[in-house]
């Protein structure tokens, strides 16, 4: 993957780069990931926060408080309603970002499928790849 990863929300109003590698790569099947994307799953790359700048404009957040007792900050775009990345109070030091909204997705590589308690029947997934009914352990969970 590029040094620099680069991108934005739909309507470009919100811009951000990312530098440093992912310490991990994901598919998150939770509802609430369901609810806020609208889809069954999100993909999501857990990055440096150290790294990670927004460039252009400024998100608008949502907190709600997760399974795991952790509060949740959702960052989107407040035009086009765009996810971008969220971030949790117990890991100030990662960022999630949301792999759709990537310049270039396409090297997305993802390494688990968590929450799978909740994924939804009609979702096709990788069988060579760890499921994990919320997450998995020894990694310290900081939500999609
Ligand atoms: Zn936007
Ligand atoms: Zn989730």
């Amino acid at each position: 993957m590029a040094a620099v990863r680069t991108g934005g929300c739909l309507c470009g109003a919100v811009r951000y780069e990312s530098t440093g590698e992912p310490s991990f790569s994901l598919q998150c099947h939770c509802r609430d990931c369901q609810k806020s994307s609208g889809s069954a799953f999100v993909a999501a790359m857990r990055v440096p926060a150290s790294g990670f700048r927004v460039t252009h404009g400024m998100p608008k957040r949502f907190v709600k408080g997760a399974e795991s007792g952790n509060q949740v900050t959702r960052l989107f775009c407040g035009d086009c309603g765009s996810p971008i990345y969220i971030q949790v109070s117990s890991r100030p030091d990662i960022v999630g970002l949301r792999v759709g909204t990537l310049d270039d997705p396409s090297e997305f590589r993802p390494e688990a499928n968590i929450f799978v308690k909740s994924a939804q029947p009609w979702v096709h997934m990788d069988p060579d790849l760890p499921r994990h009914d919320t997450y998995p352990s020894g990694k310290s969970y900081t939500g999609a």
